[in-house]
């Protein structure tokens, strides 16, 4: 595959049908990582085409699913073998560090095997009693077509492998997009895909921007489903893009996420140190750049100042570099335009009054820190409000909004006050309380005592704009299935409606 044919279609490596090239940057320098292709609209429909035609004319929607399942586990040794090249791959590209990237590939192993197993393990079909010997009434899932799929660049390979996985073992074709900024990881995926055996056709892979190729993709009247993550306004476009074709639409966009901290949460120096560990964690990982962070710290009032007081000290000491350097915590945001939105959130927020705790610039360079790489410090801001613009908004960065209640129920009013509804958590030794609160999340995931973890067998997905649908779980793998209804009579009469 030479340096920008990074388009896969119907099994073969290709550039862009216009020629066009695009230099995917490395957010710790900024400088040119590698070259893609820049597909357009001429390379979308002959994707499309691709896997129109591998699902109506090949055989992988009637291969048994046993025998898809074996193709999933075959990926997931696959990307086991490339284990470090993949996490490195990804590491550069994103900015994150080579341990969270060898923490995605182990992920999405278990996701490629979670699906296998779900898929293999189901019966044929679920047999329906209609009431009578006459009759036999079965109802059998199918797959829904060609599908697409568009990723956002902060977990390439873990929201294509989201997808991916449940589509193929359905017995699904697609047509990937990756984020234009982090395409990388899902070309190393396709490949594999292609060398445990997948049928030519299936599975293709157009790199380029979201308009035109997501576009496209959205409106193409040969595409019976759309899968898009990213954020709420591309999410939006694709759901009208997808409307006048009435295809089915999946989508996993922002989040707003609370961590609710209660004082009994920090009574003993153990939970404190626990809690205010976690709260770092939910915040700064990835540098902020995870849908599900949790950027809204919501303290009971009596704890706040010795929290946020820990939590900014802790704060300042995390190592901020290259994702690929030794001892390296976080890495950069992942690029310029990331940058500038988090400076311009930080500058709202103190004008609108917030108290900056720690933070609130780039750091200094130094030699895990090129000074043309998009570092920013991990910056904590007290005494917000709900109108504040970074209270509202996803910020996507390494910021942290503090708020505080009395009572249980301003707790829960302050979690729940955003548009989105995606993940959440709740801090207490109090098991009553903890649940309690945690029914009244209206958050897609609630953590109680903890932050971020998830399970391939559960599923994921939002509440309000977080979006519509859910992955992973068994929910994740009807997304990719119609449901059909055979009802066979047995016995066939006339049934005499019409008298004539
Ligand atoms: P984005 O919306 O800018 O881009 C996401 C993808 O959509 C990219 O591939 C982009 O090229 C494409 N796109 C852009 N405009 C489009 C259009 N008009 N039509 C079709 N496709 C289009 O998001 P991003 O900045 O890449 O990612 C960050 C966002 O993703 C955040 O909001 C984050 O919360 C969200 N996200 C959500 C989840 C989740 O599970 N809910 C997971 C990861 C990221």
């Amino acid at each position: 595959m030479a340096a920008a044919e990074t388009i896969h279609v119907d099994g073969v490596w290709q550039a862009a049908a216009s020629g066009a090239q695009r230099e995917v940057l490395d957010p710790a320098d900024a400088k040119t990582l590698a070259v893609v292709a820049e597909g357009g609209v001429e390379d979308t429909d002959a994707a499309v085409a691709a896997a129109r035609r591998a699902f109506d004319q090949g055989p992988w929607p009637g291969t048994p699913v046993a025998e898809r399942a074996a193709l999933l586990r075959r990926v997931a040794d696959l990307l086991q073998r490339d284990r470090e090249a993949i996490a490195l791959t990804e590491s550069r590209d994103t900015g994150k560090t080579l341990e969270e990237g060898r923490v995605d590939v182990d992920d999405v192993t278990n996701a490629f095997r979670y699906f296998a197993d779900l898929a293999a393990g189901e019966s044929a079909g679920r047999v329906i009693d209609a009431g009578t010997p006459d009759v036999h009434s079965v109802v059998v899932h199918e797959p829904v077509g060609v599908c697409a799929m568009i990723t956002p660049w902060n977990y390439p390979l873990l929201q294509a492998s989201w997808k991916i996985a449940p589509a193929l073992v359905a017995g699904n074709t697609f047509v990937i997009k990756p984020s234009e900024v982090t395409p990388l990881s899902t070309v190393h995926l396709v490949r594999l895909l292609a060398e445990a055996g997948l049928p030519s056709g299936v599975a293709n892979l157009v790199t380029g921007t979201g308009d035109p190729v997501g576009a496209r993709l959205s409106e193409h009247p040969d595409v019976d489903l759309v899968s898009f993550t990213g954020g709420l306004i591309s999410g939006t476009k694709v759901a009208q893009a997808a409307a006048p074709t009435v295809k089915k639409v999946a989508l996993e966009l922002g989040g707003k996420n609370p961590n609710v901290v209660f004082a009994d949460a920090c009574a003993t120096a153990e939970g404190f140190d626990t809690a205010v560990d976690q709260a770092l964690n939910a915040a700064f990982i990835h540098s902020g750049q995870v849908c599900s962070a949790g950027a809204r710290l919501i303290i009971e009032e009596s704890v706040r100042e010795r929290f946020v007081a820990e939590l900014a000290r802790r704060a300042e000491k995390i190592k901020l570099g290259r994702g690929t350097e030794d001892g390296v915590e976080c890495g950069p945001l992942v690029s310029a335009q990331q940058l500038d939105k988090t400076e311009a959130y930080v500058a709202s927020a103190l004008e609108e009054g917030a108290l900056l705790r720690c933070g609130g610039k780039q750091p200094e360079p130094n030699a895990v820190r090129p000074a043309t790489g998009y570092f920013y410090l991990p910056t904590v801001l007290d005494q917000c409000h709900r109108e504040m613009r970074v209270v509202r908004e996803e910020t996507f960065g390494p910021i942290l909004t503090v708020e505080s209640f009395q009572t249980e129920d301003e707790a829960v009013t302050l979690a729940n006050d955003t548009e989105y509804g995606l993940a959440g958590a709740v801090w207490s030794a109090d098991t009553a309380r903890a649940r309690r609160v945690a029914a009244r999340l209206r958050h897609g995931t609630v953590w109680i005592n903890d932050y971020h973890p998830y399970l391939p067998q559960a599923e994921w997905g939002g509440f309000g704009k977080s979006g519509v649908g859910r992955e992973l779980g068994p929910t994740g793998l009807d997304e990719y299935r119609e449901t059909k209804h055979v009802y066979e009579n047995l016995r066939p009469s006339p049934v005499r409606w019409f008298a004539g």
